[in-house]
């Protein structure tokens, strides 16, 4: 479900818009191509997903700041309610920049430095999500250091195959995520002897994009298991972090991933018995939907074998599609008049690489130079992985809300690009 769909525009046909807001109108004044984010939809997602939870005591959602880190789009979740789950000091930076109480954060990630960790308690976040030894040794000597309690849950591989895409389930034994199952008990006793340290929770976060609840039933089965066995040894266990990875539809022709309302019973029967705080950190979830990336058509490239739709927008822009192998619904901004031509055509952008594509061999209505498509479900794990790779300047975002717009990362100059960098004094 999302805020973008036509009506009847200025120009008399029908024309896209994100809530009230006229793409064409828009794409005149921010210029193309440009992310572009609904309020509504964010505030939905977060919504539906919360209110799957009512009744559910002190549960707390950490909206994955991964998945899209816009300020504005982070300053929507966080007036609606929701804490956060970060990745770097970045995007704990992030966080607290949209005053995000540091008592809804929890830390992420294989990688934290000890600089991060020291900004991270000072900070006052919630817990961290700790995935191995090293790193609880790590912690341990920094909270000691401050005379500071670090709340850790460790996050345990559960071996569980995520049925997503290899590049983004992360509960294989094999992936780099967590400490093995089998490790989680000495775990627990070693971090009991640390000082610094109170482990009193438990993480998983198995992959994203996961459109069946199987993967989900077996790993909370784990979950379960351990908390009762933990608890069996004397340790207190107050709280569990399930992960986010719930899916969301990106194509029309596939069936409906799982709703949240599914996704929650399930979390309910599977560890709604234990007198548990739950944590969640979705991330796609909330913010997949909410966003499209807008461009226009520069030139329609008739090959020997087939159509190339060359646009504006490329795979430095939107990675998903060259990276995961990711499909996107195109649409064009202005509604096509019924009969008009569909034609097969690959959707590509400048870049010079052969994997600089959006769509392959797509039905599409014909399109020309100069008209303007919208790449459906680019909210999540698109700006935020776009770069400027080939001199091409960052694209801007812009938040909708209702009748309003504001360009929030506006597109930067090209003097802007060349000022960020500097020449050694011998060249
Ligand atoms: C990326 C990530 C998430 C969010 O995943 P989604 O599939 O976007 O919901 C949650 N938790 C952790 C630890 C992550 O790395």
């Amino acid at each position: 479900m999302h805020h973008f769909a036509y009506r009847r525009g200025a120009s008399n046909q029908n024309v896209l818009h994100a809530e009230g807001v006229d793409l064409v109108e828009l794409s005149g004044t921010v210029g193309t191509p440009f992310y572009c984010y609904s309020t509504a939809t964010l505030e939905r997602h977060y919504r539906v997903f919360a209110e799957a939870f009512t009744g559910v005591p002190a549960t707390l959602v950490c909206y994955s700041v991964k998945a899209n880190s816009n300020l504005g789009v982070l300053a929507t979740l966080a007036r609606a309610g929701a804490g956060m789950d970060v990745v770097s000091e970045g995007e704990l930076r992030r966080a607290l920049a949209v005053n995000v109480p540091p008592e809804k954060i929890v830390f992420s990630g294989v990688g934290k430095t000890k600089d991060e960790m020291a900004f991270a308690l000072d900070a006052g976040i919630f817990a961290f999500n700790v995935e191995s030894e090293p790193e609880l040794r790590a912690l341990s000597e920094v909270a000691a250091a401050k005379r500071r309690s670090a709340r850790i849950a460790f996050r345990v591989n559960p071996d569980i195959d995520a049925k997503t895409h290899h590049k983004i389930a992360t509960g294989k034994a094999e992936n780099k995520f967590g400490v093995p199952f089998a490790d989680a008990l000495p775990l627990y006793r070693l971090a009991s002897e640390l000082p610094g340290i109170e482990a009193s929770g438990v993480h998983m976060h198995i992959g994203s994009q996961i459109t069946d609840l199987a993967p989900f039933r077996n790993a909370f089965a784990l979950l379960k298991e351990l908390v009762g066995s933990l608890r069996a040894n004397g340790f207190t266990i107050d709280f569990v972090n399930l992960g986010g990875g719930l899916g969301i539809p990106y194509r029309h022709d596939e069936p409906e991933p799982p709703l949240p309302s599914d996704y929650a019973k399930l979390v309910r029967e599977s560890v709604g018995d234990l007198g548990l705080r739950l944590l969640f950190e979705p991330g796609r979830m909330i913010a997949g939907n909410a966003g499209i990336l807008v461009s226009r058509v520069l030139y329609v490239k008739r090959g020997a074998d087939k159509t190339f739709t060359i646009i504006d927008a490329a795979m430095n822009d939107l990675m998903r599609p060259t990276l995961y192998e990711a499909h996107h619904e195109i649409l064009p901004v202005v509604e096509p008049m019924p009969g008009t031509q569909a034609l097969v055509t690959d959707v590509a952008g400048p870049v010079c690489e052969t994997g600089d594509y959006l769509a392959l061999a797509r039905k599409l209505p014909e399109l020309r130079p100069g008209d303007l498509i919208a790449v459906m479900t680019a909210g999540a794990y698109g700006a935020v992985l776009a770069s400027e790779y080939n001199s091409r300047l960052l694209v801007p975002e812009v938040l909708v809300a209702g009748d309003r717009f504001a360009v929030t990362r506006p597109r930067p100059s090209y003097e802007d690009m060349l000022a960020a960098e500097r020449l050694p004094g011998w060249l």
